[in-house]
């Protein structure tokens, strides 16, 4: 019998977990009481974890390809299928430039796995067409972070919660989301019954009640609620008038721009009580500690980077940020999105949390890495954008790493016709349940959680290493050596002379040195010695043999990363810009995740545990909406929109708000039928500065099939 101690491969929590494995080889699981981020606790899909790599009936088991989409796929070896891409690849980039290629990669992927796939295509290949599917996750909450405190930092921890006296939760649902954040939250209620939860979501949920004070907003009036708080907070003089004087610009703007709309205007737009406002404002202004949570409600909008703009403007004019208990706190909905952006994995950054737009930072990346090529000096091709290029056939190739843009994209049925017409694909999956697998000219087999050895970074900016426990059936390979054959294979092989991931992470962390997020000296023994490490870290103490302590929150002197240290208060218009509704497609859609299930299923969708929670997807449409339409609770619905439609049976429920339905994201297309598939519906508008996609928002109507 053997125990390893790993991290939670699901959600952005990054639970620590023990892996037992038996002499048969059979695995068991339990919360890790070491880890600080979830001393001991899981949630149902953690728990549940080990059975995902235990059964292996829909592994791909080795190397496919194929020489045409007519053909069927034949076994090959990784030298034929490696040297097939790498020789498909340098054709393409020297008819059609580096630009014609593009990786598309994912918030599960590890930091070396990040860090590599970066390095090939921004220093070697030299194009900066890398993004991941963090981009229709966070991307709003990183760009919102960046012109507020200057840096994509999340300022907070978990250990907030429980000097909080107000939590603030908005377009979220961590009860089923991020459960384990939810169980201290709610520990901490039931222990200081003073402390207030305000919920902020157009529809009900288990998080909503358990909150002191739902505001059930009408969908894409965020900002008109968080400036009409900010009215009250000012009116009532709830603000830090010092700290604004000393910490902050643009305060005057903001004071005019949410002066403009009355509080009962505001009431009347967002669907709810004046009276709510101001309890809200109130408690907020009177608190503490004011602890705001936000996810994909804030994120996932055309607007959604003023929507996190007007939600970290409360907390800088009341002075609530970088003091225990207050601070803004993106919640990353993947296990790696914070170790994505910490090695550049978007299509406008690089390592160490440098700027592509930046040509210092690109100079001293180009010299870190030697590379053959100039780093190009504009932002690649982002995750919708490249699909609407090999739509148009200015991308000629795609390499999909471990995720499945043909459940999660928008407007999906656009992006699954680009696929299909695309000139050459290669899917790296440990899945052949992918959607994408099918599209492939080249299918390579990775190594799963536990297959492989790396490292994490979780919400709170904690890193954790992921040691490696079992092997990987057939001929899987961990996608690090994946990446580091292929270069090698492209002509690069000196500068991805690698050994294994560790000596990957020590690259990486050497290239950190002297940035926001210098990390120089941590190594996999570090991490292993210390269960975890927070960045920043405290730099006296970064050595082998004494611990290294990690900071817990930021900005505790008030010094923002701006040019002038100053936090950017933005007076930021509450107009939404999503696709309107009509007499046609009267209702608005929303959707989201279920308790149990996670991303596209190819994981929790094997676990029959998980299943029993919610079999079936289904829209929940508001009594009055179903009335109007003759849908009787349990029928079969069409839900159609300008893009697709989706047949669905209806649950009937005072959850959502009259007006609005809401469907789950996680099916694809069941038994050969996109029937489920919520994509079908959504649009292809994006926010103008963080181009994440409006997955909250999508006019539609139902009839009855
Ligand atoms: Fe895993 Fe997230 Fe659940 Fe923790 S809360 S066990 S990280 S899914």
């Amino acid at each position: 019998m053997k125990t390893f101690k790993s991290t939670c491969c699901y959600c952005g929590v990054g639970c620590g977990v023990v892996v037992t494995k038996e002499g048969n080889g059979q695995l068991s699981l339990e919360g890790d009481k070491e880890h600080p981020s979830n001393k001991g606790m899981l949630c149902s899909k953690g728990m549940n974890l080990h059975y995902t790599v235990m059964d292996q009936s829909d592994r791909l088991l080795y190397p496919q390809m194929r020489l045409n989409r007519s053909m069927p796929m034949q076994r090959t070896s990784w030298d034929d299928a490696l040297e097939r891409t790498a020789a498909v690849f340098k054709t393409l980039i020297k008819k059609f430039g580096p630009d014609s290629v593009a990786f598309y990669v994912s918030g599960q992927c590890l930091t070396e796995e990040y860090y590599l796939v970066n390095k090939l295509i921004k220093g070697f290949i030299g194009s900066n067409n890398i993004d991941t599917n963090s981009r229709l996750c966070m991307s709003s909450a990183v760009v919102g972070y960046k012109l507020a405190l200057g840096e994509d930092s999340v300022p907070v921890c978990y250990d907030d919660i429980e000097a909080a006296d107000v939590i603030f939760v908005t377009g979220a649902n961590p009860a089923w989301c991020h459960p384990i954040i939810w169980r201290r939250v709610e520990a901490h209620k039931a222990a200081n019954p003073h402390v207030k939860i305000i919920c902020v979501d157009p529809r009900k949920t288990d998080t909503s009640r358990s909150s002191d004070l739902h505001l059930q907003i009408a969908p894409g009036t965020d900002i008109v609620l968080n400036n009409a708080i900010g009215r009250v907070l000012i009116e009532k003089n709830y603000i830090d008038h010092e700290f604004i004087a000393a910490h902050t610009d643009g305060f005057s703007d903001f004071q005019e721009k949410v002066m403009q709309r009355t509080i009962a205007e505001a009431a009347e737009l967002c669907g709810i009580d004046v009276a709510d406002i101001y309890t809200a404002a109130q408690w907020i202004g009177a608190s503490k500690g004011f602890l705001s949570f936000w996810t994909m409600g804030l994120n996932q909008s055309v607007i959604g980077v003023n929507k996190n703009l007007s939600l970290i403007n409360l907390h800088l004019i009341t002075g609530k940020i970088g003091k225990p208990g207050n601070g803004p706190f993106s919640l990353t909905g993947q296990p790696n999105a914070m170790g994505g952006r910490e090695t550049g994995g978007l299509a406008n950054m690089l390592p160490g949390h440098r700027e592509i737009v930046n040509a210092e930072h690109r100079a001293e990346m180009e010299q870190f890495w030697n590379t053959p090529v100039k780093i190009a000096n504009k932002p690649g091709l982002t995750a919708t954008e490249m699909f609407e290029a090999l739509a148009d056939d200015k991308l000629k190739a795609i390499w999909i790493i471990n995720t499945n843009p043909l459940v999660s994209m928008p407007d999906i049925n656009v992006a699954e016709a680009a696929l299909n017409k695309s000139r050459f694909v290669v899917v790296q999956d440990i899945s052949n349940r992918a959607d994408t697998v099918k599209f492939a000219d080249v299918v390579l087999p990775a190594a799963a959680w536990l297959e492989k050895e790396g490292t994490m970074t979780n919400a709170e900016r904690r890193i954790t290493h992921l040691p490696k426990a079992i092997d990987a059936p057939g001929e899987a390979l961990p996608d690090a050596e994946i990446i580091w054959r292929f270069a090698e294979k492209m002509g690069f092989g000196e500068s991805f002379n690698y050994k294994n991931t560790s000596e990957v992470y020590d690259e990486y962390t050497a290239c950190t040195a002297g940035t926001t997020i210098d990390v120089t000296g941590v190594n996999y023994q570090l991490l292993k010695n210390n269960r975890s490490i927070q960045w920043p870290l405290t730099t006296s103490f970064k050595n082998n043999k004494t611990p290294v302590t990690g900071t817990k929150r930021l900005f505790t002197d008030h010094q923002f990363h701006t040019k002038n240290k100053k936090a950017q208060i933005h007076a930021v218009a509450d107009e939404n810009t999503s696709e309107p509704t009509t007499p046609d497609y009267p209702l608005v859609l929303t959707t989201g995740r279920i308790r149990d299930q996670w991303h596209t299923m190819t994981k929790t969708g094997r676990v029959a545990k998980l299943n029993q929670h919610t079999p079936q997807p289904f829209l929940q449409l508001h009594p009055e909406d179903a009335k109007n339409r003759n849908i009787k609770e349990g029928q079969l619905a069409v839900i159609k929109s300008r893009r697709g439609e989706v047949r669905v049976k209806v649950n009937i429920t005072e959850d959502v708000r009259p007006g609005l339905c809401f469907l789950p994201m996680h099916w694809g297309k069941i038994l050969g039928s996109n029937l489920g598939r919520a994509n079908n519906l959504t649009n292809n508008l994006v926010d103008p500065k963080s181009k994440e996609p409006d997955f909250k928002f999508s006019a539609v109507e139902v009839t009855l099939y």
